[in-house]
């Protein structure tokens, strides 16, 4: 099983849920722990905005990599470069930058944590593929078009919410993946864990709502008459038992029927 370690680069906006990604049930992966960088040097770069915009090759000097052989994964707010969300700096640090794509995420009820999730599967897949994240081969997994895979390349962030709400991996991905040596069960183990990530119920449903507003309409009509059918047919049903257990008391039943 690979482990990760997720080390907290600056001050994150964002109030990370440990316990959910320390407690995530994976067969594939396991996330040890946290660790943190406070104050990350100032950006080398000058791009004339107040903004810290970092190379990922800044971040060799910055993020040490675990003695113990895990896998790190640093999370930061600033922005890469070349406007990337994630990069792999050698075989075993990748850094996620969560810059604008918060707000991205956000908005389509996505949670930072299964973004996170999300990211750490790609890099999970390409060590058990490749045996190494820092292969060039991983490119031939990578498509421009945006599918819901897991390997799409969402060169519009924006297209991040499709692979990250329940990705998939999609066809021409499942026969790459499928051409090399993994461990067995891996694709299936892979293919399920993925649906685990998906949104809550709730936000699923209110999504569907805003998608098919005359659908939901009609159903909400329908379930309010239905609603009516099963009170009526329950309440006739209480009278006619009431006249069946006490047929001496016919005349007493009060006309309305207690509500
Ligand atoms: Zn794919």
């Amino acid at each position: 099983m690979i482990t990760f370690r997720i080390t907290l680069l600056g001050n994150l906006k964002q109030k990370l849920d440990r316990k959910e990604l320390l407690k995530h049930d994976s067969k594939i992966f396991r996330i040890s722990g946290f660790s943190e960088i406070l104050n990350i040097p100032p950006s080398r770069l000058d791009h004339g905005t107040l903004d810290n915009v970092y190379d990922p090759n800044d971040f060799l000097e910055i993020v040490t990599p675990s003695e113990t052989g895990e896998i790190v994964i640093g999370i930061m707010n600033y922005k890469f470069s070349d406007n990337f969300y994630m990069h792999r700096i050698n075989t075993n640090v990748g850094i996620i930058s969560l810059y604008e794509i918060d707000f991205t995420l956000l908005n389509a009820g996505i949670s930072i944590e299964r973004f996170i999730l999300k990211c750490i599967y790609e890099i999970a897949t390409y060590i058990e593929v490749y045996g190494t994240m820092n292969s060039d081969q991983i490119y031939e997994l990578h498509h421009r078009d945006t599918r819901g895979c897991l390997f799409d390349l969402n060169g519009d962030q924006k297209d991040v919410v499709y692979n990250t709400d329940e990705p998939i991996i999609c066809n021409e991905c499942l026969g790459k993946i499928a051409a090399r040596q993994t461990k067995e069960g891996f694709i299936s183990t892979l293919q399920h864990e993925l649906k685990k990530l998906k949104r809550p119920f709730f936000l699923r449903v209110e999504s569907w709502i805003k998608s098919h507003p005359f659908m939901a309409i009609a159903i909400s009509i329908a379930m309010g008459i239905a609603t009516n059918i099963i009170y009526d047919i329950g309440k006739l049903t209480a009278i006619k038992i009431y006249h069946i257990r006490y047929p001496e008391q016919q005349q007493c039943i009060p006309k309305k029927f207690p509500q």
